[in-house]
């Protein structure tokens, strides 16, 4: 290993604190990989809870690996000693098993430009089991739709991983891993098992404009794999291991506090394939607060909606009281109270967020936000009297069936925040400042949105362009936006079958270059973001049971052109509209 490499590894090493590393003489070698820098990997929840599960089993040698700093990249090339692992330093090829977490669909080029990088071929037609590693990949982003990474992985976990995971290693254990007959006898004993999706079972036929008209699924597998969701939280406790000053998140624990969405946002696809809305109990999570302030003061509540948390009022009160700086990873404006506001600006937030998502009534009728402007506004109110005058506001462009009264109202809503804030800051004797965060609109699989198109570039840019321009004008407001470019990118990733690997494959052989990869792709890729699916369309992430009913899914569609709106989830689970919850009696409309 290079010098320079060697000692940056070290001092990430030596910067790490919390749960040590064992080496296992003798294990099964797995490299948990994150697509992405340690950074982002190190503060990624889901990636710390698998590290931990692989981990503390004694049978199994677990290290770490990402991808190479971009400075790095640039200065030593794709040389092979730019992927190791970071407990040993070892190479890839050394391993048994890579087992990738990923949780963003704009990282799949990552596990190419890794495994070509290591020297291990992408393609799983390519290797040849005993001579390279095994290759597993799990993660939302892929639970949603694994088809774009099939082409590239023997074995695919198919929801969350905190089950499927110790079931899959324990089938594991004591077997030889040495050529393909050993991986047949491997899948044969795994792909029974909930959530395990062998992507080499399953074959599909396309039509000349490139839609499946059939999957063929192999002997012995089944025709579709079920997500995979953990019943009881407290049974799987989700809090970082491991704290470094190295991460975007500088020393915070992170510890989960529910999982699921009930409130069915028609774009959210975490909202979908994390259903039923699940809450760890109070108990559990302030042990995990007790433990983790063992290693910082400060301490991350990570949910889909924190403030939705059954009692979190007195609940943000009792952490304080341990002594912790709090935050929250999301806030609903329609449940936000003056304490839990009070809990947050007493941990030292100087900004805090809320993301109504679409400027007007009509527009958040269609993607079923449930929010009036009024709601907006208030909880703004609330922010801004608690002494936090600065506010981040996220805001989506490009929704479906939207219209420029839609935008024209966004533009009105935030100029309402400004002088609500500027009321407050008069009070205050003092300025805040409103960000406005614009972020494309990108159609998800297993949404009800996976029939909708996606706008096009120029469309986006001139949305964005628009809002921008008007809200300028406005002191104290700052407009940021991601890029469209990217935005699309994911749209292509997002809704593609397998035949995407070339892409990817030929994206990495031209150093990232996405618009000459596009250029030479003869399978019309670059215009399947902007495409209406037809209403019985076979998609390619069929071979997937998410646990929402295609029937609900569509059904949702259609309220959604019609600014209709669904009422969220029930207390009891067992509502059985959109037949995740089992044991639920028919759909009910009127819910
Ligand atoms: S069945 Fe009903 S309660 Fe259960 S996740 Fe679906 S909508 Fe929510």
């Amino acid at each position: 290993m290079l010098r320079v490499l060697e000692e940056k590894r070290k001092k990430r090493l030596a910067a790490e604190y919390g749960e040590t590393w064992r080496p296992v003489a003798g294990g099964v070698r797995v490299a948990l990989v994150y697509p992405n820098t340690y950074a982002l990997g190190m503060s990624n929840l889901g990636f710390q809870t698998v590290y931990h599960l692989l981990n503390r089993r004694d049978e199994i040698h677990c290290e770490r690996v990402f991808l190479p700093d971009r400075a790095d990249q640039e200065e030593l090339g794709g040389r092979e000693a730019l992927y190791h692992s970071l407990e040993s330093g070892s190479r890839l090829t050394s391993f048994d098993i890579l087992a990738f977490s990923i949780s963003f669909e704009n990282d799949y080029i990552h596990i190419v430009e890794i495994l070509k990088g290591a020297g291990i071929p992408p393609l799983r037609r390519d290797r040849e089991y005993g001579r390279d590693p095994m290759v597993w990949m799990g993660g939302v982003a892929i639970s949603i739709n694994p088809e774009p990474v099939a082409d590239f992985a023997d074995l695919i976990f198919i929801g969350e991983a905190d089950e499927l995971l110790p079931e899959v290693m324990d089938r594991l254990a004591g077997r030889s891993l040495r050529g393909s007959t050993d991986f047949s006898r491997f899948a044969e004993a795994v792909c029974r098992l909930e959530g395990a999706y062998f992507p080499h079972a399953y074959h599909f036929d396309y039509d000349p404009a490139g839609r499946v008209t059939a999957v063929r699924v192999d002997r012995g597998y089944p025709s579709r794999v079920r997500r995979r969701w953990v019943e009881d939280l407290d049974r799987s406790p989700t809090v970082s291991r491991i704290l470094t000053a190295d991460t975007e998140l500088n020393d915070m624990v992170l510890i989960e506090l529910d999982r699921g969405c009930g409130r069915h946002c028609r774009f959210c696809a975490a909202g979908y394939v994390y259903r039923p809305p699940r809450f760890r109990s109070a108990a559990k999570v302030l042990e995990a607060v007790e433990a983790g302030l063992e290693l910082s003061d400060r301490i991350g509540l990570v949910g889909t909606a924190v403030s939705d948390y059954p009692g979190i009022d007195g609940f943000m009160a009792e952490i304080r009281k341990l002594g912790a700086r709090v935050s929250v990873s999301s806030l609903r404006a329609d449940s936000l109270s003056p304490s839990l506001i009070g809990a947050l600006a007493a941990s030292g937030h100087k900004t805090l967020s809320l993301a109504p998502e679409g400027g007007s009534q009509r527009i958040r009728d269609v993607i079923n936000k449930g929010m009036t402007d009024e709601i907006i506004l208030e909880a703004c109110g609330k922010i801004f009297e608690s002494g936090i005058l600065n506010i981040k506001l996220y805001f989506m462009v490009g929704l479906p069936f939207e219209e420029t009264e839609d935008l024209e109202d966004l533009v009105a809503l935030v100029r309402r925040v400004k002088e609500i804030q500027i009321a407050a800051g008069k009070r205050e004797g003092r300025i805040g400042r409103i960000t406005v965060s614009l972020n494309c609109f990108v159609p998800k699989a297993n949404t009800p949105f996976q029939w909708a198109a996606m706008d096009k570039r120029s469309a986006l840019s001139l949305k964005m362009g628009y809002i921008k321009k008007t809200l300028r004008k406005e002191g104290n407001i700052r407009v940021i936006q991601d890029l469209p470019k990217w935005a699309i990118i994911q749209g292509i990733l997002s809704r593609s079958d397998r035949r995407v690997s070339s892409l990817l494959i030929s994206v990495a052989d031209n150093g990232g270059n996405w618009v000459q990869a596009l250029r030479h792709d003869g399978l019309g890729h670059a215009d399947a973001p902007f495409r209406v699916r037809d209403d019985a369309e076979l998609f390619p992430w069929e071979t997937i049971e998410s646990g929402c009913r295609r029937d609900y899914l569509f059904r949702e569609y259609k309220k959604s052109a019609a600014g209709s709106r669904t009422a969220r989830c029930p207390g009891d689970l067992l509502c059985g509209r959109c037949g995740v919850c089992e044991g639920a009696d028919s759909p009910d409309e009127k819910v």
